[in-house]
């Protein structure tokens, strides 16, 4: 029993899962390996000088597993709900999930699948997009969403920083105060 799925680990999915992991949550991160950011060159990325997309996507799955997120290489084909919890069902196993954050990018048919509500996306090149609210929360509660998938502008820093929003907003539901994660300097 994980306490949260996250689909996708582009830099939405696998911010999410980094702050996730990191509260101590048991995390799993679970891609198809399609994510559009590995066709990118980057150098607008606050922090990062320059960086392939793929370097880029790499470099976030590492940071997530630093603090024991697990990943898996499977693709997701449906989530079901199964009394409080939910069955991520994949192509080769299924896992049960307190919760699940949605990052899949462009892509939406799992969850109009799942039966998410679904709206036409604003940002260039994008269809569709799930119809979240401000914390990142979809119709169905304990599925949130995160990233290209949720509308927010087509960036990586964007696209991270909303992952790790998503992931703060439902750590914080967890924790019912709102959740900080800061690390000291060591002096
Ligand atoms: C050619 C190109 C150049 C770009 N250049 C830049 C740039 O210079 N700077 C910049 O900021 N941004 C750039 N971008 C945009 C950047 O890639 C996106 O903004 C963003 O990072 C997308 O992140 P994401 O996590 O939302 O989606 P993605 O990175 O697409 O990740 C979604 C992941 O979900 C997985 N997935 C989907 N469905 C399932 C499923 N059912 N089961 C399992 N896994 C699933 C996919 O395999 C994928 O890995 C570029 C994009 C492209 C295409």
């Amino acid at each position: 029993m994980f306490d949260v799925v996250i689909i996708g680990a582009g830099p939405a999915g696998a911010s999410a899962a980094l702050f996730t992991a990191k509260a101590g949550k048991k995390t799993l991160l679970v891609d198809n390996e399609k994510s559009m950011t590995k066709r990118a060159w980057v150098e607008n990325h606050y922090g990062v000088e320059e960086i392939t997309g793929a370097g880029l996507v790499e470099l976030g799955k590492k940071q997530a597993a630093k603090f024991g997120a697990e990943l898996v290489q499977a693709t997701v084909t449906d989530i079901r709900k199964d009394g409080e919890n939910f069955v991520v069902e994949t192509d080769q196993q299924q896992y049960e999930a307190g919760n699940v954050i949605l990052a899949t990018g462009v892509l939406v048919d799992l969850a109009e699948k799942v039966g998410l509500n679904v709206k036409p996306g604003t940002e260039p090149r994008i269809k569709t997009v799930l119809d979240v609210d401000a914390d990142g929360k979809t119709n169905i509660e304990g599925i949130w969403a995160a990233g290209t998938v949720a509308g927010v502008s087509v960036h990586t820093i964007v696209t991270a920083g909303d992952g790790a929003k998503v992931a703060i907003n439902l750590l914080s539901t967890l924790k019912g105060e709102r959740y900080v994660d800061h690390d000291l300097l060591k002096s």
